[in-house]
């Protein structure tokens, strides 16, 4: 009963600044095969940073 998990894959936001993992998203990766990028807020850096999709 995983069909509906194939497609739709978790992955993990992380700063691009500092490397730290603070969001987890999810998406299709078959709608969207290009890297996720926001622009969300770091604790780390304690500012807005541009974060990046990883594994
Ligand atoms: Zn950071």
């Amino acid at each position: 009963m995983a069909k509906k998990s194939d497609a739709r894959g978790v992955i993990y936001l992380a700063c691009t600044a500092c490397q730290e993992r603070n969001y987890t998203s999810s998406k299709n990766r078959k709608n969207d095969t290009q890297r996720l990028e926001l622009n969300k807020y770091c604790p780390r850096c304690r500012s807005q940073k541009l974060h990046r999709e990883t594994k």
